[in-house]
Parts: C-alpha cells; sequence; structure tokens
C-alpha cells in the first residue's frame, strides 16, 4: 500500500483558509495519494500541537495568523528570507523531525507579477509600496533581490514605514534604495512611479476604499493590488480605465503556495485559469 503524503495548515481561526483548495486541487490534479488539512491551534498550544503534528508524521505546513512570527522559535533552521523577514509561512519537516522555516509570500508576489506582466524589468524601476505590514515587508524583501532602483515606502503610519526602511537599508550589497513617503505625498510620488502595489487592506471587501487618483502615473506603469475579495478592486478598476496594466491579487496567494508542495509532496505545480476560477468561487 502506497503511504499517505500528509500536509496542512495551521492558523487560529482556520475556517477561512483558502489553502486546503489550492493543495487539495494539486493532489487530484497530479494523481498524489496525499492529504492536506486545517488545524486550528491556539497561541498557546503551537508548541505541543506542533510537536503533535511532527509525530503523526506530516511532511510540512503552512503558518497563518498569528503564528508567522512565534513558528520561527519552533524551527531549527530558516532560510535567509525568514529571517530577515522574521515570519514563516512554509515549514517543512525533516526525515530527523526538524522544522525548516520559509517565507514564500515575496516569491509568490514576484511569480504573479511575472505571470501578468511578463517584459516587466524590475532593473532600476521606481515602485511605490503602499503599505508597510506583513505582507508589504515580504514584497519588499523579495523587491530587493531583483535589482530595482528606488522603492518607495508609503504607510498611513508613517513611522512604521520609516522603520522598515531603516531595517531593510545596507542589507545587501548594492542594494536598492528604500524611502519612506507621507499618505499625503502619493500624488507627489506617482508621476515617477513604475510600478504600484497595494498592500493594505483597503479596497477589500468591508474595509474602507483606497482613495487614489492614479492620473499623475505615467502611461506604461503596472498598478498591482494584492487585496483579492473583490478580485477587481477599483484601484485595478481605475487603472484599466486608464490603459495601465493592472495586476490581481489571487495570483500571489497560489503562487505562494507553490515552494510547500513540491517539497511536501515531490511536484512541482502549475498555477492554472481553472485553480483561480476554483480559490474564487
Ligand atoms: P497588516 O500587517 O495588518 O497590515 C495592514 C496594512 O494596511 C498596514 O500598512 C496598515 O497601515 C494599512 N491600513 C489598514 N487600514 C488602513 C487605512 N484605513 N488607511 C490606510 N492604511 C491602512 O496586514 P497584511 O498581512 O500586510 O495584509 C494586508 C492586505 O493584504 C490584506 O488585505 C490581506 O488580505 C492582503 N494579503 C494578500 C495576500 C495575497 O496572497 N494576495 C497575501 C498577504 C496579504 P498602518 O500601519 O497605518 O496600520
Amino acid at each position: 500500500m502506497r503511504k499517505i503524503l500528509k500536509a496542512g495548515v495551521i492558523g487560529h481561526p482556520i475556517a477561512h483558509s483558502k489553502s486546503p483548495i489550492i493543495h487539495g486541487y494539486w493532489l487530484q490534479k497530479y494523481g498524489i495519494a496525499g492529504e492536506y488539512l486545517r488545524y486550528d491551534i491556539a497561541p498557546q498550544d503551537l508548541k505541543s500541537e506542533v510537536a503533535r503534528l511532527v509525530d503523526s508524521g506530516l511532511r510540512g505546513f503552512n503558518v497563518t495568523i498569528p503564528h508567522k512570527e512565534s513558528i520561527l522559535e519552533l524551527c531549527a533552521n530558516r532560510s535567509e528570507l525568514a529571517q530577515k523577514i522574521g515570519a514563516a509561512n512554509t515549514i517543512t519537516i525533516d526525515d530527523t523531525g526538524r522544522l525548516h522555516a520559509d517565507s514564500t509570500d515575496g516569491f509568490g508576489f514576484l511569480q504573479n507579477m511575472a505571470a501578468h506582466v511578463p517584459d516587466l524589468n524590475w532593473r532600476n524601476k521606481t515602485i511605490m509600496i503602499l503599505g508597510a505590514g506583513g505582507a508589504a515587508r515580504a514584497i519588499v524583501w523579495a523587491l530587493m533581490t531583483v535589482d530595482v532602483g528606488q522603492i518607495i515606502l508609503v504607510n498611513r503610519t508613517y513611522d512604521k514605514a520609516v522603520a522598515l526602511c531603516a531595517e531593510l537599508t545596507n542589507q545587501y550589497e548594492g542594494m536598492s534604495e528604500i524611502i519612506p513617503g507621507h499618505w499625503a505625498e502619493i500624488p507627489d510620488f506617482l508621476p515617477r512611479c513604475d510600478v504600484v502595489v497595494n498592500t493594505t487592506s483597503l479596497g477589500m471587501t468591508g474595509q474602507a476604499a483606497l482613495e487614489i487618483n492614479l492620473a499623475p502615473l505615467p502611461a506604461n506603469a503596472v498598478v498591482s493590488d494584492i487585496v483579492y475579495a473583490p478580485l477587481e478592486t477599483e484601484l485595478l478598476k481605475q487603472a484599466r480605465g486608464r490603459g495601465l496594466s493592472a495586476v490581481t491579487g489571487i495570483g500571489m496567494l497560489l503562487h505562494q503556495a507553490r515552494p510547500g508542495f513540491e517539497r511536501w509532496f515531490g511536484v512541482k505545480p502549475d498555477v492554472t485559469a481553472e485553480l483561480e476560477s476554483l480559490v474564487l468561487s
């Protein structure tokens, strides 16, 4: 009898997680004898419950709120990115039961951008990131690896943008410049931006609108929104209305899942339109 390969996702709450749909789709598509389950783990139970998952033979798991930072304490190894970001979303368990942490949100962002704007060359580009939360952190660290020219990090709470910029400065040799910006300065920054990325929760169903006039953006600019509910945010509609390239957020969610699936189940999975529709339905 073939051994069932097991993986899952931990969080608290966890019922909303789309990860089982994504991994379930791939398990079926590639004919793998495996399972991917949700595990609701309260913060105070993290250590004991993770030990139980290791004992049960899990090959690894995804991590969502509120464990993305605290899981690192339980990991024997951390990728350079997970270490720098201070958070992980993908854990692999080796044959001796040791945990290896990685952060794949930034990878998911870059892969999604490449899939939608294949001719986008990051080199020397000016990128404005709206937001300085967990998602922004993963994205700016990833952008540091693709040689962009300048990152302008704009956040409602300016001090958080300043702190994140300070943390990133001088981390890589010859690295990109990253500067903080005030929310009120957005219209002044737009004329020199090649790419604008919304990483705030503004524009999400049930949240306030993201009110930005994209008119000053150059005609060849790309606008990306990592919010995916709704899929077509007002920001993206406005960008398309101006004839700009607009990239939705669902692909980031799908692509960030790929490294984990490959490590746990041994197949490099594809992101397809069918999977996207399934996750959005
Ligand atoms: P987070 O750590 O809580 O950060 C939230 C960010 O939104 C902060 O920068 C916050 O600014 C800003 N914000 C919230 N309300 C605002 C308002 N009224 N005006 C201006 N800025 C406001 O959250 P996160 O984990 O980074 O997630 C952010 C969004 O990205 C969520 O909608 C999430 O669903 C989405 N996301 C998508 C993916 C994907 O795969 N597509 C992955 C991760 C996250 P302050 O610092 O001033 O509070």
